[in-house]
């Protein structure tokens, strides 16, 4: 099936982690969406990201990335190559669809390689995004967040309706990784206010820019990410959702052994956050 009036859609993956593509091509053959490419995203070992920090591009430090505070608790002060890796990628990406001889109207998906959609994903996004759609969306840049991690928080977000049952919300807090449409304009005005790199993609995008321009998010979401629940490996950093994982396995199995793979996934974490300001870009503190 093929989704209507977007002009593209984009799975943003990585050469070097083909196991993510091929999760993504079953998965949207399992939910039958045949319109789609994908974009490869920068590597972290590019030595366009050692470039981009000669000319300045990215900033790191000396205050931490999170908080924005020189001396503070954060396990992660400065952002990492495969965080750097990551908004790079979208940069380009954003760039291109900003540079083709579409009209700003067009519509684009862009998705990530780890997702994991509701059963009638298709046949409901083609629904939403029906002819007329368009119509009613201004002249300006305009976000729709689709989908986003499965987090406690909103889990009453992730649910299964109906085709026509979505509804769009307008102003949203949710960081739609997996999932976003927006207007070419929104990637004008993504691209026109891009600076520097000073902290990751999302936050960015679905926070801080969002403030400037209409968004919307789908609810409930079309679709949610695997590698927040620790179910498909992150390709930017360890994170503590491995942990998570063991720790529920545990507690629902009992199985001792996912004791020892929980302090292991730990201390993987640890280990990580502890040592990769040295050793990613030769920054010792
Ligand atoms: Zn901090």
């Amino acid at each position: 099936m093929k989704i209507s009036n977007l002009k593209n859609i984009y799975v943003r993956t990585l050469k070097s982690m083909p196991e993510r593509t091929e999760w993504a091509k079953k998965e949207m053959e399992r939910v039958g969406i045949e319109n789609y490419e994908f974009y490869y995203n920068i590597e972290k070992t590019d030595p366009i990201i050692d470039e981009w920090k000669d000319k300045g591009l990215i900033k790191l430090g000396p205050e931490c990335f999170q908080c924005k505070k020189t001396v503070c608790s954060c396990r992660a002060k400065v952002v990492t190559k495969g965080i750097v890796a990551n908004f790079m990628s979208c940069i380009f990406l954003w760039r291109d669809i900003v540079n083709n001889d579409d009209p700003d109207d067009s519509l684009y998906m862009i998705l990530e390689d780890d997702i994991y959609f509701q059963d009638n994903a298709a046949p409901a996004l083609n629904y939403i995004f029906q002819d007329g759609f368009l119509d009613n969306i201004p002249k300006e840049p305009v976000l729709f967040k689709m989908g986003w991690g499965d987090m406690l928080a909103y889990r009453g977000t992730h649910f299964e309706v109906p085709i026509g049952k979505h509804v769009f919300i307008e102003n949203s807090d949710k960081f739609s990784n997996p999932c976003y449409v927006a207007n070419k304009r929104f990637f004008r005005y993504l691209t026109d206010n891009f600076k520097q790199i000073h902290g990751a993609c999302d936050m960015w995008v679905h926070r801080e820019m969002c403030q400037g321009v209409k968004h919307f998010e789908l609810f409930p979401a079309i679709c949610k990410e695997l590698s927040h629940v620790g179910m498909i490996k992150s390709a930017m950093h360890t994170k503590y959702s491995e942990a998570t994982k063991m720790q529920n396995l545990y507690s629902t199995t009992k199985d001792p052994q996912y004791i020892d793979k929980f302090i292991e996934a730990e201390r993987r974490y640890f280990d990580y956050w502890f040592k990769y300001a040295e050793e990613e870009w030769g920054i010792t503190w």
